[in-house]
């Protein structure tokens, strides 16, 4: 029996697993994918917003404030990466000007003390390449990127560390509510027993619900955001995140510098039927190249190394949706999460843990915050990789010729603690396969190590989701 069971291990259910963690509670994360975050955390802008943008007053607002604030700390905690890049938002003409003071009113009541105005010349000494048609922008210092599905894995992590149980490829299909417990039932037919549960499900959270309430106080409007990559050569153009003004559809099509040195160009917001697809569209990537206009005069789209695209889990609700549910006594709702959630993730756990369980035990004295993560091979001294190369020759074997990426590195990703055998887990957690020929090089390589490492036959590894493999039938058989 759980004290409390989690659904979906993204970015809010893995951050609230490491909350959970300093009390000493029976914590189990469900997640029917066969491997962390692969929803909105891993297909997102990676900014953590200021907090200039949300309504006042809301959760939004306040947890977005806060979060930003709460990344400082777990940049050490957890060893996640985190550029302080600052923003600008930008406006080009008199009315313009007008809406992006109000903005700066709106950051200020929201506790965005840090947020000033700029003229464009201004702007463009920090930032040469914003546009010559910005008049003014919004500079928010505050404003930071990070590398989303690490910081999700590094959450897991550490909460596993400091006790929490952890199932993937284990999808919930059905949640009985018994006296004063709940059996969930997964798709394997194993019953899962539990006093609490708390749905982080994401897009899927109505349907979560919906097992269990007849009127659930909100619907999940799915939205695409579609996106370009660039390659680390177009590093040194931009290092501000750039925006436009926010509209009533968000805050529009981005240019953001990313951890590794890529530069992001989207997301488009467009509402979509389903809530599994999240592909690019001609459209789409069309719409981009005609926003960017309005925040740089010439962009390298020749330096294009991929696009993809992410589905945002908007809620009817028009916040953050973080309650016990009013007709079943202990299921809570942490619905709606869409942007800002990435940013807010720590402080919402904070908030449901705090405001929402009142948990009334004292946390734990054990309880270890620190997760190490080991340096990138090709970031250390000559010395040093060199004594690395004499302890262990794999790091020696460069796999990934990109990224520089060593086969003792792959093997570790292969059985680290929240480890993984897909070729996207292996490039999600050693970055092979993450560099300018996206994976054209290094791919079977790292198939091969993988059925080694794992004693999988070739033709069983999946690319990504289970029943993805890349290797359907031998097409060249030996005589
Ligand atoms: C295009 C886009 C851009 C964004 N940009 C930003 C940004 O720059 N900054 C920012 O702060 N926020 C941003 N966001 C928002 C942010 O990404 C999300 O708020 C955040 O990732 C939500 O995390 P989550 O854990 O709620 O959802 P998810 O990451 O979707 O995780 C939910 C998990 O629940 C699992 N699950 C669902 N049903 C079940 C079930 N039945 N059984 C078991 N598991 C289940 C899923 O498989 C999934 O892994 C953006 C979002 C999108 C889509």
């Amino acid at each position: 029996m759980y004290d409390y069971v989690i659904i979906g291990a993204g970015i809010i259910g893995t951050t609230i697993a490491r909350e959970l963690s300093k009390y000493p509670l029976k914590i189990l994360v469900l997640e029917k994918e066969n491997d962390i975050a692969n929803h909105q955390t891993t297909a997102n802008s990676a900014i953590i917003h200021s907090g200039h943008d949300p309504k006042p007053g809301t959760l939004k607002a306040k947890l977005c404030v806060r979060g930003n604030m709460l990344y400082i700390a777990l940049e050490k905690e957890l060893s996640i990466p985190l550029l302080k890049t600052g923003a600008f938002v930008v406006a080009h003409d008199q009315s313009e000007e007008q809406m992006l003071m109000q903005l700066k009113n709106r950051a200020t009541i929201n506790g965005v003390h840090d947020a000033h105005l700029l003229s464009g010349d201004e702007a463009r000494l920090q930032e040469p390449n914003l546009t010559k048609k910005a008049t003014m922008v919004l500079s928010l210092p505050s404003t930071m990127v990070t590398y989303p599905w690490e910081v999700a894995m590094a959450a897991l992590e550490n909460a596993i560390t400091n006790g929490v149980s952890f199932e993937k490829n284990s999808e919930v299909v059905a949640i009985h509510p018994e006296e004063s417990d709940f059996s969930i039932v997964l798709k394997s037919g194993k019953i899962i027993k539990t006093h609490h549960i708390i749905s982080a499900s994401g897009i899927l959270s109505d349907h979560i619900a919906a097992m269990l309430e007849r009127d659930v106080p909100y619907t999940i409007h799915p939205r695409k955001g579609e996106y370009y990559v660039l390659d680390r050569k177009a590093k040194h153009l931009f290092s501000h995140v750039l925006y436009p003004l926010p509209t009533e559809k968000g805050k529009g099509v981005l240019i953001v510098p990313q951890v590794h040195g890529n530069i992001l160009l989207g997301p488009t917001s467009t509402p979509v039927e389903s809530k599994d697809t999240a592909s690019t569209t001609p459209q789409g990537m069309a719409q981009i190249r005609e926003d960017l206009k309005r925040l740089a005069d010439s962009i390298p789209f020749e330096l294009i190394i991929r696009s993809f695209a992410g589905i945002r889990a908007s809620s009817s609700y028009d916040d953050f949706y973080i309650q016990e549910s009013k007709e079943v006594k202990g299921f809570y709702h942490v619905a709606g999460i869409d942007s800002p959630g990435l940013t807010a993730a720590p402080a919402i756990a904070e908030y449901l843990v705090q405001e929402v369980l009142k948990i009334s035990v004292s946390k734990k004295e054990q309880f270890n915050p620190i997760r190490k993560k080991q340096k990138a091979f090709y970031s250390l001294s000559p010395e040093d990789r060199k004594a690395l190369i004499k302890t262990d020759p794999r790091y020696g074997n460069i796999i990934c010729k990109c990224e520089k990426i060593t086969e003792a590195e792959i093997v570790s990703a292969i059985h680290g603690v929240t480890g993984n055998d897909t070729i996207k887990g292996i490039k999600k957690r050693a970055r092979a396969g993450g560099g300018l020929c996206q994976g054209g090089y290094c791919e079977s390589l790292v198939l091969k190590i993988i059925a080694r490492e794992t004693g999988k036959p070739l033709n069983s590894i999946n690319y990504y989701a289970e029943n993805t493999p890349i290797l359907v039938v031998e097409t060249k058989v030996k005589k």
